[in-house]
């Protein structure tokens, strides 16, 4: 560390600073990827909101983390939201994680953050692994220009437009993807972009049978038709095009 670097140090702000609405990464699978930064304000914070209190419990007491946590998924956002903004109002500061990555990304983090700023309480990013940017990272696809689907709506009109537009699209569009719909989103995507479209999957980020699929959406049909698919999946379609130009 240069001398810069360590005055800039000296002046870190003291966390959890009250008020705030802290978003903290937690891992992707490796745990090891779980920031000192983080575990050390989680162990000092009032409350920790998260998807799934029972996973998060597993994750946090393997770090020796044990605070009081409350559920903030899909189904509770609307009554959850007044309750954390109630307490933020109080100078209590909050964490929000979600299942895994980093929250607000493709999960309700979204909306509370939304609400937390239009009632201005500052919120802070402990940045931490996020499946969609470390899979974009590695796909060797044009980076410099891209756009974020997260999961496509599942099925109807909507999904068809959206496989339309993806397939026009001149960025590398990055998708997520369940094991048990990667087949058909490929064959999707095949008939709209055709089927020697350069693409990279990004399964098992992060762990032990972490592999990438590609190079082509037909390759990884293939690759798919002959290993069931299992485990976490990023999608990285190249554009149109697909010029690094
Ligand atoms: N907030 C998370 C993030 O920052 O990465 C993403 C949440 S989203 C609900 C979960 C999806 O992310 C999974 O269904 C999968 O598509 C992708 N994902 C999460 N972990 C992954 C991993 N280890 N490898 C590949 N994809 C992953």
């Amino acid at each position: 560390m240069n001398s810069e670097e360590n005055k800039n140090q000296k002046k870190d702000r003291a966390e959890p600073a009250p008020g705030v609405l802290y978003l903290v990464g937690t891992p992707i699978g490796n745990l090891g990827d779980f920031s000192p930064r983080a575990q050390s304000l989680l162990k000092s914070i009032s409350l920790i909101a998260c998807e799934d209190t029972r996973r998060s419990k597993l994750l946090l007491r393997n770090f020796g983390i044990e605070r009081p946590l409350i559920s903030f998924h899909k189904h509770n956002t609307k009554s959850r939201i007044p309750q954390i903004l109630e307490i933020l109002k109080q100078k209590q500061s909050v964490a929000l994680i979600s299942d895994a990555g980093l929250p607000a990304i493709s999960d309700p983090g979204e909306d509370l953050v939304a609400a937390s700023k239009e009632n201005n309480h500052e919120v802070i990013c402990i940045p931490g692994p996020c499946a969609a940017i470390t899979a974009l990272a590695i796909s060797g696809l044009p980076t410099r220009r891209f756009t974020f689907e997260g999961f496509l709506p599942k099925k109807g009109q909507e999904r068809k437009n959206i496989l339309i537009k993806i397939s026009q699209e001149d960025k590398t569009t990055i998708l997520y993807e369940s094991p048990h719909q990667i087949k058909n989103l490929l064959k999707e995507l095949s008939l709209v972009c055709g089927e020697e479209r350069p693409i990279q999957i990004s399964r098992e980020l992060t762990k032990r049978f972490e592999e990438q699929i590609g190079p082509t959406i037909k390759a990884a049909l293939e690759h798919f038709t002959k290993n069931k698919p299992q485990g976490e999946l990023t999608v990285v379609l190249g554009g149109v095009g697909n010029s690094k130009d």
